[in-house]
């Protein structure tokens, strides 16, 4: 029993029309879900991935409509990273941003960008050999589709605090200031880096948490304990109608979440047609009328390009 990598990642934008076009439109990921905060349910949660939706590729984002750019701090993930499959994806990728008016920096062998709200993402190639796990957008090439995350990079100014939690979760020391969460299948990586000396500031273009990827039910429940052990405040387990979810913050501050893979985003609407109706959890069903009415119409760049 292990995590295997990352199941998810949520952040935050305050405009769902320039995510979704930046997201699925510029990055050519897939749209795979379309529905509300569940906690807040006047507000989208979109989900972004590979065709199928698969655990380790999906980018989830609360929409809370015209919020500020905010800032990420210690205790904060800042910069988001996918694999690729080589060099040359590289080369499409930086062309086809700066084509976009979007800056790009090549450093290190891995390619930087940040979305119009400051979220920042490194691609990075020829990361591990995992399965890939690729969209098929009209205009992206197959061979140089994101693969899914690689890792995550957070601030934390003294990440040995986060020690004793992660070896409970398995996550194993992979050099300095690295973790490695190295399943049968799937690998991430949590880097931590020493924050800047501005407190951070969650709001539009951060992240929100990150989701460790475990089988199913029986599964969150030893890890949450194992988190309990490690002297987490672990939440029970919570229905996310496509996962269930177990929340904790970790000592270094950043949100965790584990998340099941039973369950999956066909669960309520065709794989053919994913994404495209508003969907909404037995919950607020009886609200729909009222919600579809508030929230943003979206327009779909995949059915845009693809005619
Ligand atoms: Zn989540």
């Amino acid at each position: 029993m292990q995590l295997e990598g990352l199941h998810h990642i949520t952040a935050i934008t305050g405009d769902a029309q320039r995510n979704v076009d930046f997201y699925a439109g510029l990055l050519g990921l897939r749209l795979v879900k379309k529905t509300v905060n569940f906690d807040q349910p006047d507000v989208y949660h979109l989900y972004f991935g590979d065709e199928q939706g698969t655990p380790g590729s999906i980018l989830t984002f609360f929409e809370f409509p015209g919020a500020a750019p905010g800032r990420a701090g210690d205790g904060m993930v800042h910069t988001i990273q996918w694999r690729v499959a080589g060099e040359q994806a590289l080369d499409f990728w930086a062309q086809r941003i700066a084509a976009e008016g979007v800056g790009t920096e090549r450093a290190g062998g891995v390619l930087r960008f940040a979305d119009f709200e400051g979220l920042a993402h490194e691609l990075v190639p020829g990361a591990g050999d995992d399965a890939p796990l690729a969209a098929a957008a009209p205009d992206v090439p197959a061979e140089h589709a994101l693969l899914g995350f690689h890792g995550v990079r957070a601030y934390a100014a003294r990440p040995e605090a986060s020690a004793p939690l992660l070896e409970q979760l398995g996550i194993e020391r992979d050099g300095e200031s690295a973790w490695s969460a190295q399943g049968a299948d799937r690998h991430a990586l949590l880097h931590y880096d020493e924050p800047p000396a501005e407190r951070g500031r969650q709001s539009a273009g951060t992240v929100h948490h990150i989701a460790w990827s475990l089988a199913d039910d029986a599964e969150l429940d030893a890890f949450r304990r194992r988190a309990l052990d490690a002297g987490a405040h672990a939440t029970d387990i919570i229905d996310r109608q496509y996962f269930h979810s177990v929340y904790f913050r970790e000592p270094s501050g950043v949100l965790f979440e584990l998340a099941s893979r039973d369950i999956g985003f066909a669960y309520d609407e065709p794989a053919e047609t994913l994404g495209e109706a508003l969907k909404l959890p037995p919950q607020y069903e009886n609200r729909r009328e009222d919600l579809e009415r508030r929230l943003t119409p979206l327009s779909n760049p995949r059915e845009r390009v693809a005619g």
